[in-house]
């Protein structure tokens, strides 16, 4: 079973993110030990770095993506 690179340090895998959502072990399984290539965070991850990841961004919330990958690229750019 694939296992995301990040499980040692992720905020959202080690339960360090306020307001953990009362699904955070399904989507653990469906993202951290599934399908990780298309975790909202680990897409941040592997375009801009460990560093860019947003603390509060959960794995499901790739429908915000496109705001903050726009975001990190114009910031990143100047
Ligand atoms: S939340 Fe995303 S980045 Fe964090 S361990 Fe799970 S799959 Fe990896």
């Amino acid at each position: 079973m694939p296992v995301c690179e990040l499980c040692d340090t992720c905020l959202f895998f080690n339960d360090k993110m306020p307001d953990m959502p009362a699904v955070a072990g399904f989507l653990k399984d469906k993202y951290c030990r599934g399908t990780f290539e298309v975790c909202a965070r680990f897409q941040v991850y592997r375009e801009f770095g460990r560093e860019h990841v947003p603390d509060g961004l959960f794995p499901n919330e790739s429908d915000i993506l496109p705001g903050i990958v726009d975001g990190l690229r114009r910031r990143l750019k100047n």
